[in-house]
């Protein structure tokens, strides 16, 4: 197959699979508003597939085409147990025709959790490595490792995160039919919003929230990531790290209050990961007057539901 007819094939199955349309925006009401001078519209990036979920579907696209071109058949990434990113990627290694390997952090326990049962069904190939491995999972060495047990494949870090997936991601604010002032993601490797802050070009202020704790180094990461996409730094964006609610899939009562809340008024889920603590940082902003008045506030759903099903033990053990 020629480039021209591996891309026609790509889309064809986009066209089938895909709806990048369905990512709608829609006003919604937070649970508890001091001051009401501030609009909030949610874009639902969760509703483009359910099974490649959100911003994932935005960071694989272009490195499922990049991997088709260059005819690998094979796609080799890595990711935690319960990774958002693990599920998406098996789930669209399957649909694209891709065999997958995935690289997962930890032991192995049985039975599969739901994310990696899932992945599993899919056809992913799933091999477990030890913390201390894991952490090498981008040095030249590790790879070469890989590339000799498991022969040729196209490798796609931790959380999808590259320069094809900053690309990916600055496709989220096409057909944005709204006027906003502010745009906010989660963040997690910090490759959704270097794709804002690319495709932005300078224009809206543009807000990320970490939910790992120490997350210092994104701003480094960003820029970074930002750079080798544009070719260029802007200023129009920070990070704010004050709602990571005690690191990484850490939860509070109040947070899963929250989620509760909002899903009851908007009739949208979150999850306790990402989304949660991205919705209740606006909250809290619009509260402090963080925002000007009469301002526009543009909060991206990045999906991600399936960790739920990960972490409903946990919930369920903190309102017991
Ligand atoms: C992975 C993920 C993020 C973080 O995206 P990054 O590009 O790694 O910053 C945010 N929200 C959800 C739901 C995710 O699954």
């Amino acid at each position: 197959m020629k480039d021209s007819s591996t891309l026609t094939h790509f889309l064809k199955i986009c066209e089938e699979e895909i709806d990048e349309n369905a990512a709608v925006v829609q006003k919604i009401k937070l649970p508890k508003i001091n001051n009401s001078n501030v609009n909030v519209f949610l874009k639902r990036e969760d509703l483009i597939h359910a099974t490649i979920s959100g911003n994932k579907w935005r960071k694989l696209k272009y490195n499922l085409i990049e991997a088709l071109i260059n005819r690998k058949s094979t796609l080799l990434t890595f990711g935690g147990a319960y990774s958002n990113h693990i599920h998406a990627t098996a789930s669209a290694c399957k649909i694209f025709g891709l065999k997958t390997i995935g690289i997962i952090r930890g032991e192995e326990h049985l039975p599969l959790n739901p994310t990696l049962k899932f992945a599993a069904e899919c056809g992913m190939q799933i091999f477990y490595v030890d913390r201390t491995t894991y952490r090498n999972k981008n040095k030249e060495s590790f790879i070469t490792e890989l590339h000799n047990r498991f022969g040729d494949f196209y490798l796609v870090p931790e959380g999808g995160t590259n320069n094809l997936a900053v690309k990916g991601c600055t496709e989220i604010i096409n057909n944005i039919n709204i006027k906003y002032d502010y745009i906010l993601s989660a963040c997690g490797t910090g490759g959704t919003i270097s794709g804002l802050i690319a495709g932005l070009n300078g224009d809206k202020n543009i807000i990320g929230v970490p939910v790992l704790k120490g997350a210092d180094f994104l701003n480094n990461d960003i820029d970074n990531l930002v750079k080798q996409y544009s070719y260029e730094t802007f200023t129009n964006w920070h990070l704010n790290f004050d709602f990571h609610f005690g690191g990484y899939a850490k939860i509070t009562k109040e947070l899963i209050f929250f989620i509760n809340q909002f899903e009851e008024i908007n009739n949208i889920k979150l999850d306790p990961i990402y989304t949660g603590k991205l919705l209740f940082a606006v909250q809290t902003l619009i509260n402090d007057n963080h925002f000007k008045e009469n301002s526009t506030i543009l909060v991206l759903h990045t999906g991600g539901l399936q960790g739920n099903m990960g972490m409903k033990n946990k919930m369920d053990k903190l309102l017991s």
